[in-house]
């Protein structure tokens, strides 16, 4: 792995899942653990550190649909599980001594502040870890899409999105085993192979905007801190 500078300011997209482990629900001491580990350091070399963290592992608005729960209120219910997850790791930060704070996209005084930009860059330059939560604050659109929202306001150096494969792949890794990673790939060249690596409307986001996005491993222990300084691990995905 090449070593670059580490990074200024970041965004971390964190999927709900990825709290829960292999049961896929709740939230699992051991990987928030980890995750606070791995934060901690990166905090300390002085890197800013913003993070939108999913909801999957308690409720997802369109699977709410099967049980007669209509999208709008399912959407509002995911939402409030990206608090439920920003909650737990603002204090699982907290107990081990780094600053963090939650802002939520919709009001909810005294659980979280609102969200604004000025806020959360304030934070950032104090030194605190800033959770973002609910997404984009709108029904209909996807953790992944607040993340690209976010590290575009926020000016991030990259959003760092954690996923349970290394990178892109010409193919699902998970199906087809010739399938060979990218080191790096254009957000062209990922619309015209149609690879799956974030819905349309993030990864559109991104590029408009000109945001890079490294995908990365999570459950490999030590990746988060690794690609947090800077190493070129996963896929880096740009214009
Ligand atoms: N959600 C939403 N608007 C947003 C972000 C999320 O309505 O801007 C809802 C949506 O129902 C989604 C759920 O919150 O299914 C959880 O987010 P997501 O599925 O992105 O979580 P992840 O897959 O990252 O755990």
């Amino acid at each position: 792995t090449k070593q670059q500078k580490p990074y200024k300011r970041v965004l971390l997209k964190l999927s709900g899942e990825s709290l829960s482990a292999e049961t896929k629900h709740g939230i699992e001491a051991e990987r928030l653990q980890a995750y606070v580990n791995d934060i901690k350091e990166a905090q300390k070399m002085g890197i800013q550190i913003g993070i939108v963290i999913g909801g999957g592992n308690i409720f997802r608005g369109v699977s709410g649909t099967n049980t007669g729960i209509d999208r709008y209120s399912g959407d509002q219910m995911g939402m409030l599980a990206t608090v439920i997850n920003s909650l737990a790791l603002c204090s699982a930060l907290r107990a081990a001594g780094v600053e963090a704070d939650v802002l939520t996209a919709v009001r909810m005084e005294p659980i979280g502040e609102m969200y604004s930009k000025p806020k959360a860059m304030k934070l950032l330059k104090e030194g605190h870890v800033v959770i973002l939560s609910c997404g984009t604050g709108n029904p209909y659109f996807t953790t992944d899409t607040g993340a690209a929202l976010r590290s575009i306001e926020i000016e991030a150096d990259a959003m760092l999105k954690g996923t349970r494969v290394d990178g892109i792949y010409t193919a699902d890794p998970e199906k087809d085993p010739t399938a060979k990673k990218y080191n790096t790939i254009t957000y062209q060249e990922i619309y015209d192979k149609k690879l799956k690596v974030m819905d349309l409307t993030a990864s559109t986001l991104c590029q408009e905007n000109d945001m890079k996005i490294v995908v990365f491993d999570m459950d490999t222990p030590g990746n988060l801190l690794a690609v947090l300084k800077g190493e070129e691990i996963g896929t880096i995905v740009k214009n």
